[in-house]
């Protein structure tokens, strides 16, 4: 039978119901349980195993989004402005996928994002480069490949 345990008491929720509750599509619920972000057990008394989420702590939220910033944080802005990666990796100022138009610092447009991982520090657009180091912008040292 389900029910306390020495007054710790977690309580367990569908997939669809711990959607709800914490604000979150189901399909980043079934992320985070893959990463070990949110807690999950089978609900042994369903027939098909469906999930049930252990429903974190309250502070929870706040440890997620600071979780989402780092996470943000940790993805690039620089970027091939064309497909052949010649030129200059750009940074990208507004990161918003669904722009049609990537903007660059720089001001200028590509029609397209192409992977900048292993560029070398001197790839970069100057002008990006002053840009961001003015506005204070991570600069992604780490993923400089090479000295
Ligand atoms: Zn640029």
């Amino acid at each position: 039978m389900p029910g306390k345990i020495n007054g710790a008491r977690v309580e367990k929720l569908t997939i669809q119901d711990a959607s709800r509750r914490l604000n979150i599509s189901q399909r980043d619920i079934r992320e985070y349980i893959r990463s070990g972000e949110l807690k999950a057990e089978r609900d042994p008394g369903s027939e098909h195993g469906r999930w049930l989420v252990l429903m974190p702590e309250d502070g929870w939220q706040d440890k997620f989004k600071t979780f989402l910033d780092k996470l943000d944080a940790s993805i690039t802005r620089w970027w091939w402005a064309n497909k052949s990666k010649t030129g200059s990796v750009h940074y990208l100022e507004n990161t918003g996928i669904e722009n049609v138009e990537p903007g660059y610092l720089c001001g200028r447009r590509s029609e397209n994002l192409w992977s900048s991982a292993g560029h070398a520090a001197a790839d970069r657009c100057l002008e990006c480069l002053m840009r961001a180091t003015e506005l204070g912008l991570p600069l992604f040292e780490e993923e400089v490949s090479g000295s």
